[in-house]
């Protein structure tokens, strides 16, 4: 920790001097593979010429004119496109500086929607355990991981949560469509026992992301959802924060799904790590509806700054003219058989999943019971030290939630190439083959 600067914790890390593609360097000249793209946010890689290129010209124009004094060229043309990339239907995009103040977004929006349509009495949002939504208090109160939570309680109003669906962890077949009828029974039950008139909307990670360690939901779990949300009037909407911008495959997570929402919320990618971006995209009737009576009761100052604008339309641009999202899928292709190959190997890896570039692997005292490694161990921050000395920088968490284990984020750059996979792999192989030797042998 600096005299002056402080984060969550005295946690200190070197300094960053440059970065470029998929590397990163301190420094001391230390050279590090971005592994997990910071945290699932630089999609393109780092200081893209492209990009920087956009930017450049924006600056020489205009960086800021708050958006309630002018309207601005490249900010609409990027609402166009961004509209354009998201399911038909949803077109009215509301731009933010990040997750958090996306999710904040998308809970007034839809509080204000329900208002203006004469159905006050909706105001719960029902999302999921584990999750993560973001940091501030109305973020903090959708998500589903309670040590951020508790400290905050008597401050908020908790919202209602349903266990997400860890099929691998239940020892159910994902492709099974029992087990996601399954759980969206669970969900139905939740709805009931609130009060489906007292509901406002359902909210998920169509794809997990940290706090599942990328979790794939089972077959038909999303499509059951948009039935259920119909059912009794509420709406559904997707935290995309993690999965959009391409990183599973397709722009948006939703597109591997025949569910539509209803609002999508977008960031990291968005803005690729080159400005602080987020966005809601909501069904236009919704938007409407809202402006028709009174209006909109929320706004960031800094939100829909051009110079954001132009970042995000030179992000889109390399996502589209490099085809990301079929790389997306192609590479996240060869890094899921490298990381089952390393499975077959160690005994301790007790699962692999994820869609895309969003892969995560996740570290068990057995994989059979699928018992957890002992929480002092503290696998998830160990492994993350050696992959660090070794110059790889992966994503991890220990969901505190009980049962979860320790799962760790394997999401580099949506630019890699076939042979950065291979760097990729082999440095990881050689931080688990240390991370066994030092500390597993006496929990196995
Ligand atoms: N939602 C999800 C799914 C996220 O992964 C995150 C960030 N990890 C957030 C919301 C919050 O985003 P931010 O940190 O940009 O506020």
């Amino acid at each position: 920790m600096s005299d002056h600067l402080f984060y969550q914790s005295r946690q200190t890390r070197p300094f960053i001097d440059r970065a470029e593609g998929i590397y990163l360097w301190d420094v001391d000249g230390q050279r590090y593979l971005d592994g997990s793209s910071g945290a699932m946010v630089s999609n393109i890689g780092h200081s893209h010429p492209h990009v920087l290129s956009c930017m450049a010209e924006q600056m020489q124009k205009a960086t800021f004119a708050y958006r309630l004094h002018f309207q601005s060229d490249i900010v609409e043309r990027f609402a166009k496109r961004l509209a354009q990339k998201a399911p038909a239907g949803l077109d009215k995009v509301f731009f933010v500086s990040g997750g958090s103040e996306a999710v904040e977004t998308a809970i007034k929006l839809a509080r204000q929607a329900t208002i203006a349509r004469g159905e006050p009495d909706r105001f719960k949002i029902i999302s999921r355990t584990p999750s993560y939504h973001g940091s501030t208090l109305g973020a903090v109160a959708v998500t589903g991981t309670p040590p951020f939570a508790d400290p905050f309680a008597p401050m908020m109003r908790e919202m209602p949560k349903v266990r997400a669906p860890l099929h691998y962890l239940d020892g159910l077949d994902m492709d099974d469509p029992t087990t996601g009828a399954h759980y969206v029974q669970q969900m139905e039950e939740k709805i009931l026992a609130e009060g489906p008139e007292s509901v406002l909307a359902v909210l998920v990670e169509p794809i997990g992301g940290a706090s599942t360690g990328a979790l794939v939901p089972p077959a038909g779990y999303m499509e059951g959802l948009r039935a259920l949300c119909d059912k009794y009037g509420l709406l559904l909407i997707y935290d995309e924060v993690m999965t959009g911008g391409g990183r599973t495959g397709t722009y948006f997570a939703a597109d591997h799904f025949g569910a539509t929402p209803d609002m999508i919320i977008s960031a990291k990618g968005l803005g690729g790590g080159y400005v602080p971006l987020g966005a809601v995209i909501s069904r236009n009737d919704l938007v409407e509806d809202v402006l028709d009576h009174g209006g909109f009761l929320h706004g960031f100052t800094n939100a829909a700054m051009p110079l954001a604008a132009a970042a995000g339309m030179g992000v889109l641009d390399v996502v589209e003219d490099e085809q990301l999202c079929a790389r997306a899928s192609r590479i996240g292709g060869m890094v899921y058989n490298r990381l089952r190959d390393l499975q077959s190997q160690y005994p301790f890896i007790g699962d692999v999943r994820g869609k895309g570039l969003l892969l995560a692997f996740e570290l068990m005292a057995d994989a059979t019971t699928k018992q957890v490694l002992p929480k002092e161990l503290n696998a998830h921050a160990k492994l993350v030290n050696i992959a660090y000395d070794n110059g790889l920088i992966i994503y991890s968490r220990r969901t505190r939630n009980g049962a979860e284990g320790d799962h760790f984020m394997v999401c580099p750059p949506l630019i890699s190439s076939a042979a950065q996979v291979d760097e990729l792999m082999g440095l990881l192989e050689k931080s688990l083959a240390q991370f066994a030797d030092l500390y597993l042998k006496e929990v196995a």
